[in-house]
């Protein structure tokens, strides 16, 4: 298969390697590279039958997530290898971001029909570029081999760290908090839905700089995998019942925040503002974060967007629900709720849900 990136590795010299030698010695001494986590005596990577972790420094707890992708459900079989490798580290790391972790190092189960090693190696350079620039090394992992029919899958498992009783929970939202994004919205989904190559669906970039600057300012974080009314709705489930406060969520249809290709395809007239407006509502693969905060907090925010060179927009508020109508309300500039086929396109569900 021919791939437009250039090749990480020597084919010649992995050619002569077997299945074990390929995980074992390629894996190995690409994982470390570059990986200040290998500096302390206490840490031990790939080649032992488990990893070893060097203590945290004090005062810090761990942080644990895990994301799978499986071929045909999360991916085509025929995506760029490197961005797939890139991937499912990015949506396992989005989870630490949206927790307010700092990554420390991560494994990987793969699940492989074959060892295809260009696949394989391109794969891994995507994988392993954004392990070093994040500076989260594989320290080990899984590999079984498949039958000939059965669709590959990826799984990561990150390990983070937090401020003892500083994470950044769903559960914290209170009414009266301000809702904000990071980034844009809706470019992966309009990708999909042409078929065509996106960097926001093949290279997210997980806010793991912006998570970490919203401990002790945001009452609640999520990452948008799933599309931003789903989120929101996860939100006010979390928080409200922790709270036992039934919550809603009015949003400004027109602040939401549109992606550069939606954006140019509003110019060149090729999509509506309202359809436009719904990729972004409801579009998943953002892998941007929503977050609640105090309405005390919006000046601090919108220093941490100049300093990260990152758009934060505010797009909405928590309020109390009364305890049957629990959902969003999508607001006009005017404050009136948008057109009700507009709505429910946006997943109003959380109304009609507890509703009657
Ligand atoms: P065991 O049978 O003891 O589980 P394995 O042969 O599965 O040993 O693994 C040998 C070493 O290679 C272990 O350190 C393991 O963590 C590592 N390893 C295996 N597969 C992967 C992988 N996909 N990614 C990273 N490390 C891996
Ligand atoms: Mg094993």
């Amino acid at each position: 298969m021919a791939y437009s990136i250039s090749s990480p590795v020597n084919y010649d010299r992995m050619a002569s390697l077997g299945e074990f030698d390929f995980i074992g010695q390629f894996l190995k001494s690409q994982a470390a590279q570059g990986q200040p986590f290998f500096d302390s005596p206490f840490a031990l990577g790939i080649g032992d039958d488990a990893a070893l972790i060097p203590p945290l420094p004090a005062g810090e707890q761990m942080v644990v997530a895990t994301d799978m992708l499986v071929e045909g459900r999360h991916y085509r079989s025929d995506v760029d290898p490197a961005s797939l490798g890139h991937k499912v580290l990015a949506v396992n790391l989005s989870d630490l971001a949206a927790m307010g972790a700092r990554p420390v190092a991560f494994t990987l189960a793969a699940a492989l029909r074959s060892i295809d090693q260009q696949w394989l190696s391109h794969f891994l350079k995507g994988l392993f570029d954004l392990a070093r620039s994040t500076q989260c090394p594989l320290i080990g992992g899984d590999t079984v081999g498949l039958s000939s029919d059965a669709p590959q899958s990826f799984s990561v498992t990150v390990l983070g760290a937090v401020p003892q009783g500083g994470a950044l929970l769903r559960t914290g939202a209170k009414p009266g908090d301000d809702l904000w994004v990071s980034g844009s919205l809706g470019d992966a989904a309009y990708a999909v839905s042409r078929w065509v190559a996106d960097s926001k669906l093949d290279w997210p970039s997980p806010r793991l700089a912006l998570g970490q600057r919203l401990r002790g300012i945001a009452s609640a974080a999520i990452d948008v995998s799933d599309g931003l009314g789903a989120e929101v709705r996860h939100l006010l489930v979390e928080s409200g019942s922790h709270r036992s406060v039934p919550l809603s969520a009015t949003i400004d249809w027109q602040a939401l925040p549109l992606g550069a290709s939606l954006r140019l395809a509003l110019q060149t007239q090729s999509i509506s503002e309202d359809r436009a407006r719904v990729f972004a509502a409801t579009g998943g693969d953002e892998y941007e974060l929503l977050f609640t905060a105090p309405v005390s907090e919006r000046e601090q925010i919108l220093a941490i967007s100049a300093s990260l060179a990152l758009p934060l927009t505010r797009i909405g508020a928590l309020v109390t629900a009364p305890a049957k109508e629990c959902g969003i309300s999508w607001r006009d500039p005017q404050g009136q709720p948008i057109r009700s086929e507009l709505a429910a396109e946006c997943g109003q569900g959380g109304f009609d849900h507890f509703k009657s």
